[in-house]
């Protein structure tokens, strides 16, 4: 019987390892499909305070393991399939073969940006394909890029971006915005934003470096088809968060984030705590699910020394 079990290796599960551990509580963390999490796939992140030359994203992570590990953290190599809660309180999961059980649980299973599923996205992520414009937009200075999607994230991404680039091409399949009024609005305002509606990319066009140089456009229309020189594509198709393998134990809202009680990282179910992506869908930055793993991890930390 483990004190606590950690589902996730992003920054809000390192984060939360970290706490427990020098809490003398022993954590073991189960690392999920990605270990490392979102941030193993970003290049390099400069706004990740204490790094003032910027740090590259999987070196972040690999120094935020050896600091878990630093203090007797353990991690096992493991995906989870299944989460109960067992009649005395602890829980059973369920990680292929494997059966782990704790008295507490913290979810930082993160969330997993939604790709268009084109043949050479995998590659490309990293080389002119993102999903994070705060993370990567200042790369791209003085050149053409575009932002896939027609939500509040599209607008916000396309925004942020007319800092940087020459030019803002927005891709929508519709030609309204899902965004907001106001976002919406002041989005077809900017005049570095070019809207392209009903449209979607069928393809991604790279040079002889395997980097992006252009998305090969079709009208949704007409069917017609062209290319649009890009140095980078901004996917805000949405975020899938990692929640389904939690069933019922969770409430969670209708795209899937796991609820917490306000202000806490505690869920409806006792000793079951969330942190980071899984449960929030609007900072979604590395230091906020860091510290959301913080606050996990004294939660934890309390409901143990008072449930012993
Ligand atoms: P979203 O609202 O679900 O929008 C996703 C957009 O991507 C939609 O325009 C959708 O097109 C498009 N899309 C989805 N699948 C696609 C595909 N396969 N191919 C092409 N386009 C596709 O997601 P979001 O923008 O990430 O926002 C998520 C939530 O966070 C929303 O509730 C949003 O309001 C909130 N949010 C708020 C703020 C803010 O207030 N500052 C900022 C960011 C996010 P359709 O429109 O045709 O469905």
């Amino acid at each position: 019987m483990e004190n606590v079990i950690i589902i996730g290796t992003g920054c809000a599960g390192y984060t939360a390892a970290i706490y427990t551990a020098r809490a003398s509580l022993n954590p073991l963390m189960l690392s999920g499909t990605q270990p490392g999490g979102q941030l193993t796939t970003t290049t390099e992140v400069e706004n990740f305070p204490g790094h003032p030359e910027g740090i590259m994203g999987p070196d972040l992570m690999l120094k935020m393991q050896a600091q878990a590990e630093r203090f007797g953290a353990r991690i096992a190599w493991a995906s989870v399939d299944a989460v109960e809660r067992c009649d005395d309180g602890n829980f059973r999961i369920k990680a292929g073969a494997e059966t782990y059980a704790t008295t507490t649980l913290i979810v930082a299973t993160g969330a997993a940006p939604r790709h268009l599923g084109l043949p050479n996205e995998q590659a490309l992520i990293g080389h002119g394909l993102t999903s994070c414009a705060t993370c990567d937009g200042a790369f791209y200075r003085n050149v053409p890029v575009c932002v896939i999607g027609g939500g509040d994230s599209a607008c916000e991404e396309a925004g942020f971006l007319t800092r940087f680039a020459s030019q803002v091409y927005l891709i929508h399949r519709r030609d309204t915005l899902r965004a907001s009024k106001i976002m919406a609005g002041r989005t077809l305002a900017n005049p570095k934003i070019v809207p392209v509606w009903n449209s979607t990319v069928s393809a991604y066009l790279t040079d002889d470096q395997g980097e992006m140089r252009a998305v090969k456009l079709k009208n949704l229309v007409d069917g017609g088809e062209r290319e649009v020189a890009v140095s980078c594509v901004f996917v805000a198709i949405g975020h899938v968060p990692n929640s389904s393998f939690l069933g019922g134990l969770v409430d969670k809202d209708v795209n899937g984030y796991i609820l917490q009680q306000p202000g806490r990282t505690a869920t409806k179910t006792p000793g079951l705590f969330a942190a980071g992506d899984v449960a929030d869908h609007f900072y979604r930055q590395a230091i906020t699910a860091a510290g959301q793993g913080c606050a996990a991890a004294l939660e934890a930390e309390r409901y143990l020394s008072e449930h012993a």
